[in-house]
């Protein structure tokens, strides 16, 4: 009989500027795997108008953060659906404690998971970030292969109002306390590996999927 394939179940970490969704996505792609990301599927939620669609739109109206456990019950729900059962790439989730020990919860009987950390020097992100696009008429994040106009709706291109310097220094101070825990809640396992963000994105792509792979065949030693 053959083997069963064994599930290639990631998670991505990174600061904002790192070029997680962009690795996310390729890695996703290459292994035919779904990248899910949980800011993906609430924006899809509040544009199919759903109760969960509603629910979460008047929280973020409102100024607050969609709850935990809301988030927690998209992520299970998703990773419930045919396209998941193979693995997935998680962007953006887990992003406390709480969530990963109820990401951990739903990966019993799934196999392990692979959290890489995608790591970049604060100078590096701050140039980044200040040189970050988006798409005047869809909202798309630019990443560096879209030089004129948005590879999505073909608008025109401009800087992000909100990255001015002290606006990303302050937002990557906020991403490294509110995820130091979560790297803490993780680093200690074998199936953890920080990769080198500070390099060409080919080269990035090519250091996770050593490291992927690696952590798989550790966990299947
Ligand atoms: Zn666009």
């Amino acid at each position: 009989m053959p083997q069963a394939v064994p599930a290639l179940n990631v998670v991505m970490l990174g600061p904002p500027g790192a070029g997680k969704g962009t690795q996310a996505e390729r890695f996703a792609g290459r292994h035919k795997i779904p990248k899910i990301s949980t800011g993906d599927i609430l924006r899809e939620e509040v544009q199919a108008g759903s109760e969960l669609g509603r629910v979460a739109k008047a929280t973020m109206d409102a100024g607050n953060l969609v709850g935990d456990d809301v988030i927690i019950g998209i992520v299970r729900h998703r990773l419930c659906r045919p396209d998941a059962q193979r693995g997935f790439v998680l962007d953006g989730f887990p992003r406390t404690v709480h969530q990963a020990t109820a990401l951990d919860a739903m990966m019993d009987g799934r196999g392990g998971l692979v959290v890489v950390d995608i790591a970049v020097p604060e100078e590096v992100l701050v140039r980044r970030l200040a040189a970050r696009r988006i798409c005047q008429a869809c909202g798309s994040n630019a990443p560096v292969e879209w030089t004129t106009a948005c590879g999505k709706c073909g608008g025109p291109l401009m800087q992000r109002s909100d990255d001015g310097e002290s606006v990303v220094r302050e937002r990557l101070k906020v991403y490294l306390r509110q995820t130091k825990p979560l790297v803490d809640y993780y680093s200690a396992r074998p199936t953890f590996r920080t990769i080198d963000g500070n390099q060409p994105p080919d080269v990035v792509t090519a250091a996770i999927d050593a490291a992927v792979d690696a952590a798989v065949a550790g966990v299947r030693l």
